[in-house]
């Protein structure tokens, strides 16, 4: 037997520290605007609809941001996740590169997102904050909020984009198993809501619908908050964890990446992987570091997307924020990679994407699902359809590798298993799928 596949660390080596990749940016972030008066929204402006904690991580400058006991104990339910030699992968594809995946389906949720709503909940919760509501398109960040909420002891209530609320039904009753309401969206009971109805009755709903109507909900109350998912540099910076852990776990492989993958929708997941070796490029210690942001070709907002001020949401009740966006109008396809459906993507990736600092790529759904079923039968694991957009690109990498003879080493973040997309790989099988 050669070496280890799966590099396990100790829980005592769950990060202290989240890293805050704006410490190390060569430029500084263009400021979130008020919607209204277009000025640069301070913290009162915020103060709404976050508590002041995730108020101050938002705007923060400080490289290192200590990490509550009370989250790290929550984090040992999963973490540290694996990281894990796809050995098997690279014998199928005959490639010289090495292979690694820090596999973020081994949380409680099956995704990356409780790395955040753990976080979200208990600042919500030091503040006296009662309810939480939020927004989720495939049900991952549904699913993980929930759980957060029920454990800080919270309401948690839920907008689901419409035609994810169909496609992933069990989605929508692990959420109920913890407690949360479930509404699909868009509902009757916002006025963003009715008005997108009145136009189209039968409208599949977007992320940036749903937003608006949990804000909508949210600054109704002085004891709820709402809480966004991904996109938010609080968001970013919570998920620091999966690379951080990473950074060790390659070195215990012996290893650092020449390339760094994740697939993009906010590009949480994305940056929570990338932003901890970034520093290492960015401060001159890897300067050829590769980082590469995946999207699907029909929702292509860093490869396609203007770089420019908009909204968050469809309703425009977000600030305006600078970022490679679609338009907040934009209703992206039916496809299967729920979570990857948003217009716009983070400000952060998006200003390390204008430095030149990243790279991005899209593909499309049925090239996807071809590379999740090679990695799931190497591997023995079902990707969800989001992360099949990272493996595509990693495939990719190792076949290049293959014709050039090099020996890349390649990281890709797994953001999630598939075990609630089977029927979207049941119409893949049946050729029922399409681009
Ligand atoms: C939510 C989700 C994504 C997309 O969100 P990001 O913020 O871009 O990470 C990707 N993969 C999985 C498994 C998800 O649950």
């Amino acid at each position: 037997m050669s070496q280890n596949k799966i590099i396990f660390l100790d829980q005592k080596q769950i990060p202290t520290h989240y890293y805050n990749i704006m410490a190390d940016s060569p430029v500084p972030m263009d400021p979130p605007l008020h919607p209204a008066t277009k000025q640069p929204a301070g913290p009162q402006d915020l103060a709404a609809i976050f508590p002041m904690a995730l108020i101050e991580q938002e705007m923060s400058k400080e490289r290192f941001i200590e990490i509550p006991d009370e989250v790290r104990d929550l984090y040992r339910l999963s973490r540290p996740t694996p990281l894990i030699r796809a050995a098997n992968l690279e014998q199928v594809l005959d490639t010289p590169a090495k292979i690694y995946f820090k596999y973020e389906g081994a949380n409680p949720t099956g995704s990356h997102k409780t790395n955040t709503s753990y976080a979200q909940a208990y600042y919500n919760k030091k503040a006296g904050i009662k309810k939480l509501v939020t927004e989720t398109g495939a049900g991952q960040w549904g699913s993980a909020l929930a759980m957060a909420c029920k454990h800080f002891d919270m309401e948690c209530e839920v907008f689901m984009v419409k035609v994810s609320y169909n496609q992933k039904p069990y989605r929508k009753t692990f959420m109920k198993l913890f407690g949360a309401t479930v509404h699909a969206s868009p509902t009757n009971l916002t006025q963003a809501g009715r008005n997108v109805l009145a136009e189209d009755p039968d409208s599949p709903g977007s992320l940036g619908i749903a937003i608006s109507e949990a804000i909508e909900v949210a600054v109704q109350r002085d004891d709820t908050n709402y809480s966004l998912g991904s996109v938010l540099n609080h968001v970013m910076l919570h998920q620091t964890v999966i690379g951080e852990e990473a950074r060790l776990q390659m070195e215990m492989a012996g290893d650092y990446p020449d390339v760094v993958i994740g697939c993009a929708g906010g590009g949480s997941n994305f940056a929570g992987l990338s932003f901890p070796f970034l520093r290492d490029k960015l401060t001159g210690v890897k300067k050829d570091l590769e980082v590469i942001a995946v999207e699907p070709a029909s929702c292509p907002s860093l490869t396609q997307g203007k770089f420019e001020y908009d909204f968050g949401d469809e309703a425009q009740m977000t600030p305006l924020i600078k970022m490679y966006t679609l338009g907040h109008k934009f209703i992206p396809p039916k496809i299967h990679a729920g979570g990857l459906r948003y217009h716009g993507m983070a400000p952060t990736i998006s200003l390390m994407y204008n430095i030149g600092a990243i790279s991005a790529k899209a593909y499309n759904q049925l090239e996807v699902f071809d590379a999740a079923r090679i990695f799931a039968q190497a591997e023995g694991i079902v990707p969800a359809p989001e992360s099949s957009h990272a493996i595509k690109e990693a495939i990719e990498q190792a076949l290049k590798c293959k014709e050039s003879g090099e020996a890349k080493t390649i990281l890709f973040n797994l953001s999630g298993h598939g075990f609630l997309d089977l029927g979207s790989y049941e119409m893949y099988l049946e050729n029922e799928l399409t681009n």
